[in-house]
């Protein structure tokens, strides 16, 4: 089972992803910690994306799309693939089912984790006050939050229109958002 998971910062998808991962025996693959590793381990690819991800911007899709194949085509993760953070556009989403295709593969169900930006304001300010996060400022949740919203939408309806999406709720406690990932999962 490959899988995705969409949600936008302050939403718990980390959380959820690890379990998922655990329960599951699912490989978690982040794009942004795969590219933050290059950065960290100065590789040359990491030094040319370094200015690229300071920046906010976006890496360029062959780059990515590398990076994704080296692990689709690795059996070890042979359909066993949770995949955080790709794709975030259409070409990115069209491209993943042309790798996909050519492993053998397919998307078996995409989450998305629904939260208003009423709750993430929320959850930033009392994180704010526990752990004194100099990131956790409200303007700048809000305009990540904006972002996400934006860049997600048609690549949303694109696997909304192939019946693979599942909206969870994820205002609710992580325990009841943990069963209820469960319960669709076992379903597959
Ligand atoms: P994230 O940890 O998912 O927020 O990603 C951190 C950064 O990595 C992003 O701001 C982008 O610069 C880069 N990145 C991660 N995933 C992708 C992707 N699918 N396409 C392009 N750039 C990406």
């Amino acid at each position: 089972m490959n899988l995705i998971i969409f949600g936008p910062p302050g939403a718990g998808k980390g959380t959820q992803s690890n379990f998922i991962a655990k329960k599951y025996s699912l490989y978690q693959l982040s794009t942004g910690e795969v590219l933050r590793e290059q950065i960290k381990n100065k590789t040359d690819l990491g030094v040319q994306i370094s200015p690229l991800i300071n920046a906010g911007s976006f890496v360029p899709d062959e780059i990515v799309s590398d990076l994704i194949e080296k692990v689709i085509k690795d059996t070890k993760y042979n359909d066993r693939i949770i995949f955080d953070g790709y794709p975030r556009s259409l070409t990115q989403a069209r491209n993943l089912d042309n790798l996909l295709k050519k492993y053998k593969q397919k998307i078996d169900v995409v989450l998305k984790l629904s939260v208003t930006l009423e709750t993430i304001k929320k959850r930033i300010s009392e994180r704010r006050t526990l752990e004194k996060r100099p990131d956790d400022n409200e303007e700048i949740a809000i305009k990540r939050y904006k972002t996400y919203e934006k860049s997600t939408e048609p690549v949303i309806d694109y696997y909304k229109k192939l019946n693979l999406l599942k909206v969870i709720d994820g205002e609710r406690p992580i325990d009841q958002i943990n069963k209820e990932i469960s319960d669709i999962i076992n379903l597959i």
